[in-house]
């Protein structure tokens, strides 16, 4: 990036740093990180204070902060050893989505992506509160993705090889799902017919057979006709579904599968609960640094903000500049594109201005430049 879009960009961050400075938990015993021209220009950087942070932070207006999720008692020590590393935050990373193809992209800026890499961050999250009884704070990364953060002491001391466990356990790498079914033989009095009867997941059952039933139970009692296909209810079961949902729900509740499914596509059920797109080697690296909630990504201009635990997510969500206001930059190449649901053309070298989230995006995004 150039000087003069750099300049721009500090003080309009500076301006945003003067109201609403991210304050960071436990912030003496954390290593910082910033960035000005990349995402890091360099590390094992400490504060005793708050208030020398701020300073730091008016001053040098770094375009990227991060901050460990480790805690140390010596954070700005080398090599890493001599920070005398005492505990880390639990944190989950998710920026890739698993298609692009199942919505509308875009490659400027892409909600469709976003929204289905949230999707993920809420499968997380119900994974750490129904089986670690952890709350997670959920962050947007400030670019195209989030972060999850699990704070406290009953995360404080879980070995790298724990977090990876963790890590594995959301993925649903190693499970055999198929193991949660059987088909118990059964013979019918009249006929003498074997019709078997299939056992599977219950209202009683925990952990990623407790996840199954829950997602076949939504599937029920929403009589959502295209999730039932997938997961292999056939024509005919689906009609019985339809026509007496409660019945169906009462078997299901009982682990009865028979009742409305004789051959469940396992591996649709796991895909509907699983976690496919994690970073997990940020989970289980003790030493990474993560970007600061609450701080603006210096790739886009938003603001790195936790989240409520909502169902959808939106960039206006995450705007940390005023759209009424403009800024007036340079493109550097033609852009046809949509921000924030307006439409723009913009002309190479043609002076334009644009709502000031939109300039600030596109000088950070280095497509154009400043007058
Ligand atoms: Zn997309």
């Amino acid at each position: 990036m150039n000087d003069k879009e750099l300049r721009v960009i500090q003080s309009h961050f500076r301006t945003f740093y003067q109201r609403a400075m991210p304050s960071v938990v436990a912030l003496p015993q954390r290593e910082f990180g910033f960035g000005w021209h990349k995402k890091i220009d360099y590390r094992h950087k400490a504060f005793s204070t708050h208030r020398d942070f701020e300073r730091f932070v008016l001053q040098d207006v770094p375009l990227f902060m991060s901050s460990s999720t480790a805690y140390y008692r010596f954070p700005d020590k080398q090599p890493m050893t001599q920070k005398e590393f005492s505990g880390a935050d639990l944190v989950f990373d998710l920026d890739a989505p698993r298609s692009k193809e199942n919505h509308s992209h875009r490659d400027l800026l892409c909600e469709g992506c976003l929204l289905d890499v949230h999707e993920q961050a809420l499968r997380i999250l119900a994974f750490l509160k129904d089986d670690f009884g952890l709350q997670g704070v959920l962050v947007f990364s400030g670019q195209k993705g989030f972060h999850i953060h699990v704070r406290g002491e009953a995360v404080w001391d879980l070995s790298k090889e724990a977090r990876r466990q963790m890590a594995e356990y959301v993925a649903a790498e190693g499970l055999d799902a198929e193991a949660f079914f059987t088909k118990a033989a059964a013979y019918s009095d009249s006929s003498e017919r074997n019709v078997g009867t299939l056992r599977g997941p219950s209202g009683s059952s925990g952990g990623w057979a407790g996840k199954i039933y829950a997602v076949m139970r939504n599937a029920i009692a929403s009589n959502n006709t295209a999730s039932l296909k997938v997961f292999g209810v056939s024509k005919k079961h689906r009609d019985d579904v339809a026509a007496r949902p409660a019945e169906m729900l009462a078997q299901l509740e009982v682990g009865n599968w028979s009742a409305f499914c004789s051959k469940p596509n396992v591996e649709a059920l796991v895909s509907a609960v699983k976690v496919a797109q994690t970073d997990k080697a940020v989970t289980f690296d003790l030493h990474r640094l993560l970007r600061i909630p609450e701080s603006l990504h210096g790739g886009t201009g938003f603001l790195a903000k936790t989240l409520p635990e909502a169902d959808s997510f939106a960039f206006e969500d995450v705007l940390a500049f005023d759209r009424s206001k403009t800024l007036t930059v340079i493109p550097r190449d033609d852009l046809r594109f949509e921000f924030l649901g307006e439409k723009f053309d913009l002309l190479r070298a043609r002076f334009a201005e644009v709502p000031l989230p939109l300039g600030l995006f596109l000088l950070c995004q280095e497509k154009a430049f400043a007058p």
